[in-house]
C-alpha cells in the first residue's frame, strides 16, 4: 500500500490563488514545482478566512514586536486586531493533522521572522512575525515552518525531512 502524502499547510497566496490584500496572487514556482509532488497542501488564506475582504485595505504590524496590533498601512484609522486575533485563537486547533506549514514572508499576517513591525511610524524590527504565523508556532512548538524567503536547496531538503519525521495527528 502507498504511504499518504503528509499534510502540510501553506499561505494560500503561494498556490497562485488571488487572495492578497491587492487582488493578487504570489505564487512560488520552487513549492509548486518541488514541493507539490512531495506533499498534500492545506492552503489557509488566515485574512480572507478570518472575514475581510479581497481587495482589502493593507495592514501591517504595529505597536509592539511580541503582541503587536494590525493597523491600516495607509490609513491608521483601520484596526483589524481583534477579527484576526479571534481567528487565530481558533483556527489552529483545526489543523493538527498538518506535518508542517509554509508560510509567506513579510505579511502581517503569515510572515516568519521577517515582517516589519512600526512603532510611531519607525520600523523597529524587519524580523517580526504575522500574527497568524505566532500563533500556529504557539500552538505546534514542534511544527516544521519555513518561509518562502528560505527556499533554497539546504533548507528545502532540511524542511521535507523534518516533515517527513513528524509525528502529526493521523
Ligand atoms: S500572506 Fe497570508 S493573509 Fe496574506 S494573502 Fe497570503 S495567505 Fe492570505
Amino acid at each position: 500500500m502507498l504511504n499518504k502524502a503528509p499534510l502540510v499547510g501553506i499561505s494560500q497566496c503561494l498556490l497562485g490563488d488571488a487572495v492578497r490584500y491587492d487582488g493578487q496572487s504570489k505564487a512560488s514556482q520552487i513549492i509548486l514545482e518541488q514541493l507539490a509532488p512531495v506533499f498534500e497542501f492545506v492552503p489557509v488564506c488566515p485574512e480572507v478566512e478570518a472575514g475581510l475582504s479581497i481587495p482589502r485595505p493593507p495592514v501591517q504590524l504595529t505597536g509592539s514586536i511580541e503582541t503587536p496590533r494590525l493597523t491600516g498601512r495607509d490609513d491608521a484609522s483601520i484596526d483589524v486586531t481583534d477579527i484576526m486575533r479571534q481567528y487565530c485563537a481558533s483556527k489552529p486547533a483545526q489543523l493538527a493533522r498538518l506535518s508542517g506549514f509554509i508560510f509567506k514572508s513579510r505579511s502581517p499576517s503569515c510572515g516568519l521572522n521577517s515582517t516589519p513591525v512600526f512603532v510611531d511610524g519607525l520600523c523597529i524590527t524587519e524580523t517580526g512575525s504575522g500574527v497568524f504565523a505566532r500563533a500556529i508556532q504557539k500552538h505546534y512548538p514542534a511544527l516544521p515552518v519555513i518561509d518562502d524567503s528560505q527556499l533554497d536547496a539546504t533548507s528545502l531538503k532540511a524542511f521535507i525531512q523534518s516533515v517527513l519525521k513528524y509525528p502529526a495527528q493521523p
